[in-house]
């Protein structure tokens, strides 16, 4: 018997769109409702994103850029993205590659809001997680260019914690 593909078998066919329509629901299915913004509340957003790409980066850039160890960020596509309020200013980022990125940060406050690619209609919006309110529910999955992860980071958990403000004999909180 002479073997057929998808294409002339109807049958055939019909499971194969059935099964890129599940995994299409199972795709929409996992995309979650997020919101954020600055700190000052010039810049607001909402977006859907998939709660599974949700990354950290350990590059020096990064860690210049959020002026912390490291940042973290949810990346989801620029069709659930949507700004609601303010208008946030772009640095450009040129990469070791060449490639440009757009650094987006709140005029006021300062507060990085998200990266994409530099120039029109990006594919792309990298949220920069601390400004996301449901942040304590997005755990990141990966850890990018740990080549210059800062070396004291594996041991965050054995510096002595305090729950709110510095006691009288602590060092003064950074914040
Ligand atoms: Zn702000
Ligand atoms: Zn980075």
């Amino acid at each position: 018997m002479p073997a057929r593909g998808a294409k002339g078998d109807p049958a055939l066919a019909a499971l194969v769109r059935d099964r890129q329509d599940l995994v299409g629901d199972m795709r929409r299915f996992r995309l979650m409702k997020i919101d954020g913004g600055c700190h000052c509340g010039y810049i607001t957003y909402e977006a859907e994103a998939d709660p599974e790409k949700v990354g950290i980066c350990h590059c020096s850039d990064c860690q210049k850029l959020s002026g912390s160890a490291f940042r973290t960020a949810i990346r989801v596509t620029s069709d659930n993205f949507r700004m609601l309020s303010g208008e946030p200013t772009i640095y450009a980022k040129t990469a070791e590659s060449g490639a440009k990125s757009a650094q987006a940060f709140c005029p006021r406050c300062g507060s990085p809001i998200y990266a994409a690619r530099f120039g029109d209609a990006p594919k792309f919006y990298n949220i920069r997680l601390g400004t996301v309110r449901q942040r304590d529910q997005l755990v990141p999955k990966c850890q990018f260019w740990s080549r210059s992860e800062l070396h004291w980071l594996p041991s965050l958990a054995t510096i002595p914690k305090v729950e709110k403000q510095e006691r009288r004999t602590e060092p003064r909180s950074p914040a």
